[in-house]
């Protein structure tokens, strides 16, 4: 059966691509293709680059009120079509509907906080900073930015950074996942109808291709990246070194700490939402848990319980709260790692293997997984699996549990569940991580807070989103003004001026 071929977004209308090149996207809870990616060449990604350099110069000259107005019907429209959106990120992704509405809503809050922008581009004045001379501070756009996006988030990972970046008085072009294209374009559509320009936001759909015309353009000024750590840092590297600004957001490991003193089933609820929701197919996921002394037997026994019983199928079933992974060879790495943790000596409580789905046909479902007694040599645990695997180590101390999440190369997500409000203070000041909950399993900080991971979780200096993400889509200008009154005020000398 033929599907059809989706086109680039260029120049504020769909065209299409003569790469020759594509890739199927597949709806993954019935493991069928659906449609196929365009992949963009080099020179699609050139004419995607002239779209929006050419669209730059009327942009950045719109005040930012009307520019905020822009934004603020973009958010409207985006809220009203929030369950449109929701359903082509569960049909291209798979995980469940309330699930990817509420990725949809997490990144209609960043357009939220970029409709603030007027406000959020204010500089600094300072009157007399010599002798009839006036100081100020601007905050002015870099040019075209470019953002390159995972497939685990079609719709809130490009949102954390078109809008912002767009906000700012930039144009933007955007290389969604091959494997979930359709939101990316379908939000550049309802941008253009807010009443966004042609060419302020392009979006081409590619693999590396397509990625490393964007890197090496001379005309691209920034790129923000998210994807696996091996991707950002070549990303990070390569723009870097063409002289671009480039934050860099890669993959994680995120533990949760367990002390004794937590509640138990608050606890067991909240990393069975953290580990298996999305399939595990969160940069924020938890992956590892540290139970402290005498929590892992009562823990371990309370996930595994929840696990057992979790209900998995496609993520459009009312009452699902766990739909398939992306692709089957996804689904083989992760089933590769389940067979080598149990090879490794870890002990497999609840074994996702094993799961069936009778009406799944050939969908990409792999079952809730966990392990325990697993120990940091283990592969289960050095690796990203980015599947719903769950690790369950065990620790003596806090001390011990913050010197083994402190020694991981990750620092994305952590969280540490207590009734101890010194074990937690502690914990939040010496963990070495970029975004920290307490009782909270996820700690995806809000839009006007900004995003990102230490370590080898982000390279670059700026996160994404709120401040941040203002700071690195804009570069600031100081302007010291003089206007004599007199002649005798305008004669100057040849020593250094020290204005007072
Ligand atoms: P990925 O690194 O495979 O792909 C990310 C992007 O890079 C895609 O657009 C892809 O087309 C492109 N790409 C892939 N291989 C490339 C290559 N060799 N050269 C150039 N470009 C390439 O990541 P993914 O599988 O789409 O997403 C999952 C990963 O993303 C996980 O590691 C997850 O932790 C990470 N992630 C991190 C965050 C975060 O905020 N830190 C958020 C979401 C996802």
């Amino acid at each position: 059966m033929s599907v059809p071929l989706l086109d680039l977004w260029i120049g504020g209308k769909p065209t299409p691509s003569r790469s020759g090149r594509s890739g199927d996207v597949f709806d993954p809870a019935r493991g069928e293709v659906i449609r196929r990616a365009p992949f963009a060449s080099a020179e699609e990604v050139g004419a995607a680059v002239s779209s929006a350099r050419t669209a730059f110069p009327a942009w950045r000259d719109t005040p930012p009120l009307r520019r905020a107005r822009i934004l603020a019907r973009f958010r409207d429209l985006l809220e009203a079509r929030r369950d449109e959106l929701a359903r082509l990120v569960c049909e291209e992704h798979g995980k469940t509907l309330p699930d990817a509405g509420g990725s949809v809503q997490r990144g209609i809050e960043v357009v939220e906080f970029a409709a603030g922008i007027p406000h959020l581009l204010k500089g600094e004045r300072a009157e007399d900073v010599g002798r009839g001379i006036d100081c100020h501070s601007t905050l002015q756009p870099l040019g075209v930015c470019a953002g390159i996006t995972p497939f685990n988030f079609p719709a809130m990972v490009p949102l954390w950074m078109f809008p912002v970046a767009i906000a700012c008085g930039n144009s933007f072009v955007l290389k969604p996942s091959e494997k979930v294209p359709s939101t990316a374009l379908r939000m550049a559509e309802i941008f253009a109808e807010a009443g966004l320009p042609a060419g302020v936001l392009n979006v081409v759909p590619g693999d590396r291709e397509a990625v490393d015309a964007i890197l090496a353009h001379p005309d691209v000024a920034a790129v923000s990246f998210v994807g696996s750590t091996p991707v950002a840092r070549h990303v990070y590297e390569t723009a870097t070194r063409h002289g671009k600004r480039v934050q860099a957001l890669g993959g994680a490991k995120n533990h949760a700490v367990v002390l004794p003193d937590a509640d138990l089933a608050f606890t067991a609820d909240a990393l069975v939402g953290a580990a298996y929701g999305s399939a595990g197919e969160r940069c924020m996921a938890i992956s590892a848990v540290v139970a402290v002394g005498s929590a892992a037997d009562p823990l371990v026994a309370a996930i595994a319980e929840r696990a057992r019983k979790l209900p998995v199928g496609p993520g459009t079933r009312k009452g699902i709260e766990m739909g398939p992974v992306i692709s089957a060879p996804h689904r083989e790495r992760i089933r590769g790692f389940v067979a080598t943790g149990a090879t490794e000596g870890a002990t497999l409580v609840v074994d996702g293997r094993t799961l069936e789905v009778p009406e799944a046909g050939r969908g990409f479902f792999i079952g809730p997984t966990l392990f325990d007694r697993v120990t940091p040599a283990m592969s289960i645990y050095r690796e990203e699996i980015f599947g719903p695997v769950l690790v369950v180590l065990r620790a003596s101390t806090l001390d011990e549990a913050i010197d083994l999440v402190n020694r991981n190369p990750y620092g994305n997500g952590t969280a540490i569940f207590t009734r101890s409000g010194f074990a937690a203070q502690r914990f939040a000041r010496e963990i070495q991580v970029g975004m920290v909950g307490v009782n909270v399993a996820i700690p995806v900080p809000v839009a006007f807070f900004s995003f990102g991971g230490w370590k080898q979780s982000l390279f670059g200096d700026l996160h994404v989103h709120g401040p941040e993400g203002v700071a690195f889509y804009t570069r600031s200008k100081v302007v010291t003004t003089r206007w004599p009154a007199s002649e005798e005020e305008a004669r100057t000398t040849l020593a250094m001026p020290t204005l007072g």
